[in-house]
């Protein structure tokens, strides 16, 4: 297909003015880096003219708006995934190559965006390419870290942490709109005044202030034209002979309030699912929320007069409770500055806010105590109190004489304000991310909610975009799939159950897994440049990548792997088809026995990966640094997708379903989103084992079980776990690896033994993992379940998803840009 916008000869010149005007050189003489750059304006020039079209087309229709507030968008690069949606990366590729540049050297040029930790923040990043693609109107509003997740290094086999100056050479992307900075207050005290009509008002004052200042990103959507914006803010000093009158003079505190701007910004707190409790954190949510509120209610007062009716043309979507002060925040502007009473604006904020739910896990849930939360937010936190206190008149009313159900759903409680009761209380609606997870929340977590509330409960399963994750990341299957069914899953993808006609056809079948063996090739080469590991692209590729957390069980795979290993060695003869093992991982930089994880894994590889007498039937990798730019490779060369969380803990996962789009098989438990993967691909073609969630939720009811009996009566476990403390994998160190031993036996400590039942699970997972390798003994049959996965993922696009937010919970309209 022809892109007028791209046409060849205008934009080899377009990129060759932009060498000229940034870099003052020929394309000769400039280095891959300044290519990168060059071609990135060159894009970008075009992008704007779609972005201006799309402002206009706004104007025009004034539409309502989402703002999907999240503390983390996880972008990845931009090039690559702006040219495929721009349905011009053929041109440019060729336009490139007729200039002598590999298009994959530059686009290996560009840092990746990671502005997030894990799953949360590429679901944030995913539902931006669908809103844009579907032609919503909306604002991903964030934060512009200045350090993004950090990067890894692993030396020695351990994990070390570098800082990731994603902006060194600038981004090139990125508008700054100062003109549209605000002011966002911190700490000081409330003056109660009455003004001149006889209302109460309410003053911060001694306060300290940041100026918030706006960088926009352009999200594009695929092949209409269609850009929405990903604001993310950036903290400014606000210089000392612009303070307020109050402040005039106060040495002190200017250089207080430059402080707090340097740092507030400054690095994205590394932590998947567990909440650290850091005043800076705190700083860092109210920071981007307030300034996103503001631009909200600026944007809404330009075009309308009546405030009271700011819910219908814009609706806040929090990501988690990480961006919970948007209800107190809203509350705040309607009463204090728009003048509303506490009911006008309490129908306003609940009409407005709407809210996700990721976890059920208590080591996650916020809870900020409030001498920290009233004193960095003093006007805020008047409003919380005010909310809890006519919250915890409601349950009375509902249940009188219960102070069970007080203590349940407080907002306020124990010295703590509880941002998830907060934001409960206040959205108009409440998500779980899978159907599994969301019944565990109506059924157990947030029983009493539900039972008050249940109208507000829904669920919505996640999903990625199959532009980034098929058409970039595995073009060769893409080009594949659109010879055979057309190109219409590119923007439908359940239309890619057309590929199931070809399940049983053996050229088909052959086709399907050349290109797999091709991708695994690709991946292949990298880990040679990489890991200095030669591995073989005709072994079994098992793939266990995702944040490294106990619940994600990646000590099970290990533990599985120093087992299979054992059985190689005692029995030499024994069948065995050579299995690659990859992993990729990042730890929180402060959770230790993740950490020592990494150097258990590496450790084994270390050991079994230069023991010859094995012949190379067991390989293992560990991908230093993974991130979402080597993630688009890895899913593209992977047989088995390990999805092994302790049944209950993963509220949905996302890489299971980019895996699964890829065809590689699940090796799982019933577990988040899993369960209804197997419910479209059909228990047949994938792997499943282990406890269910009931069983796990029963066991931890009844405090847990004793898998002392499990060592005691399993000898191939026990020899495994004997390995961890005799010093087969350390011999310079014996009790390294102690710790873990002692978490999975030890109940001398407070923990419970085996908190995430990985003994109890052995046995299961080790038989489904021989399922897998006979399964993937029977060639065709391996094809077809291969190619069953990839036709039965068109649930799993985050289309669907964001097509079911917008009809079930913001009722957006789509704008349609005028064809040109
Ligand atoms: C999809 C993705 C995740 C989430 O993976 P899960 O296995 O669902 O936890 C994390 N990191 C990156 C880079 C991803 O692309």
């Amino acid at each position: 297909m022809y892109n007028e916008q791209f046409e060849k000869e205008k934009f080899k010149a377009s990129v060759k003015d932009s060498v000229k005007n940034l870099f003052r050189k020929t394309i000769d003489e400039a280095s891959p880096l300044q290519i990168f750059q060059a071609v990135a304006y060159a894009v970008k020039d075009v992008i704007i003219d779609n972005w201006l079209e799309t402002q206009k087309g706004f104007e025009e229709e004034d539409p309502k708006f989402l703002y999907y507030l999240s503390m983390e968008f996880l972008m990845g690069r931009a090039l690559g995934n702006n040219l495929v949606n721009l349905r011009a990366y053929t041109e440019v590729k060729e336009s490139l190559e007729e200039l002598g540049i590999d298009i994959n050297l530059i686009e290996d040029m560009e840092p990746d965006a990671a502005l997030g930790n894990g799953g949360l923040g590429r679901l944030a990043a995913c539902f931006l390419d669908s809103l844009a693609t579907l032609g919503y109107p909306a604002y991903g509003c964030g934060i512009r870290y200045h350090y993004g997740m950090f990067k890894q290094k692993i030396e020695n086999g351990y994990q070390t942490e570098v800082p990731d100056y994603w902006l060194e050479h600038g981004n090139p992307f990125e508008l700054k709109m100062s003109e549209q900075a605000k002011i966002v207050k911190f700490g000081g005290y409330v003056r109660i005044a009455t003004d001149m009509n006889g209302r109460t008002r309410f003053i911060q004052e001694g306060y300290q202030s940041v100026r918030a200042v706006p960088y926009d990103m352009p999200i594009t959507g695929y092949g209409n034209r269609f850009v929405n914006t990903l604001r993310i803010w950036d903290a400014e000093a606000i210089t000392s002979f612009q303070l307020d009158s109050f402040d005039k003079g106060d040495y002190q505190k200017a250089v207080e309030q430059e402080n707090l701007a340097r740092i507030i910004c400054e690095v994205l707190y590394p932590n998947d699912n567990h909440y650290a409790g850091k005043e800076l954190r705190l700083k860092q949510q109210y920071f981007f929320i307030s300034a996103s509120v503001q631009t909200a209610i600026e944007k809404y007062k330009s075009t309308h007069e009546e405030i009271r009716k700011f819910y219908e043309k814009a609706t806040f979507q929090l990501n988690d409770t990480h961006p919970t002060v948007a209800v107190p925040e809203l509350m705040r502007i309607l009463m204090d500055e728009e003048g509303l009473n506490w009911d006008e604006a309490w129908e306003v904020t609940t009409k407005t806010c709407a809210y996700t739910n990721h976890t059920i896990m208590s080591e996650a849930l916020e809870k900020w105590p409030i001498e920290l939360f009233s004193r960095l937010l003093p006007r805020i936190y008047q409003i919380v109190e005010e909310i809890n206190r006519r919250f915890i008149l409601e349950i009375q009313q509902r249940y009188p004489n219960n102070q069970e159900k007080i203590k349940n759903m407080a907002i306020i409680y124990d010295g703590q304000v509880k941002m998830a009761h907060l934001a409960i209380a206040a959205g108009y609606s409440v998500n779980g991310v899978a159907k599994l997870h969301t019944e565990i929340l109506k059924k157990q977590t947030l029983k009493d909610f539900y039972e008050m509330m249940p109208d507000k409960f829904n669920n919505k399963t996640n999903g990625i975009t199959q532009r980034r994750f098929l058409m970039h990341g595995n073009y060769l299957l893409a080009d594949w799939i659109t010879e055979h069914i057309g190109k219409e899953w590119i923007i439908d993808l359940p239309t890619i159950n057309k590929i199931a006609l070809y399940a049983e056809d053996e050229k088909a079948q052959q086709e399907f897994m050349n290109i797999k063996y091709k991708n695994k090739i690709r991946l292949a080469k990298y880990i040679k440049e990489h890991n200095q590991i030669e591995i073989d692209p005709r072994s079994i590729f098992d793939v266990q990548v995702k944040r490294l957390h106990e619940y994600k069980r990646q000590l099970l795979n290990i533990l599985h792997i120093m087992h299979l290993y054992n059985q190689i060695k005692e029995n030499p003869d024994m069948e065995f088809y050579p299995r690659t093992f990859i992993f990729g991982a990042k730890a929180a930089a402060g959770y230790q026995r993740a950490k020592l994880t990494i150097k258990l894994i590496n450790s084994v590889a270390d050991v079994v990966n230069n023991d010859q007498s094995i012949h190379n039937k067991i390989k293992i990798v560990f991908i230093e640094d993974y991130r979402v730019s080597i993630a688009e490779w890895i899913f593209a060369a992977a047989d088995v997708s390990e999805q092994i969380s302790t049944a209950s803990k993963e509220a949905s996962g996302t890489s299971n379903m980019k895996f699964m789009l890829n065809g590689a098989l699940t090796l799982g438990t019933m577990d988040g989103a899993n369960v209804e993967i197997v419910e479209e691909v059909g228990s047949e073609n994938a792997f499943i084992f282990g406890l269910s969630s009931d069983e796990v939720i029963q066991y931890e009811n009844e405090g847990g079980y004793n898998p002392m009996d499990i060592f005691n009566n399993d000898q191939d476990i026990r020899k495994v776990l004997i390995q961890l403390i005799n010093g087969f994998y350390c011999p310079e160190n014996p009790e390294l690896f102690r710790e873990i031993y002692n978490s999975l036996l030890n109940t001398n400590s407070s923990e419970r033994a085996d908190t995430f039942f990985i003994l109890k699970d052995f046995k299961a997972y080790a038989q489904a993992q021989r399922a897998v390798e006979a399964a993937y003994r029977n060639e065709k049959g391996w094809a077809k379940s291969a190619m069953l996965n990839t036709a039965c993922a068109g649930k799993f696009t985050s289309d669907r998803t964001i097509q079911q937010y917008v009809d079930e919970i913001w009722h957006l309209d789509k704008v349609i840009l005028r064809q040109k």
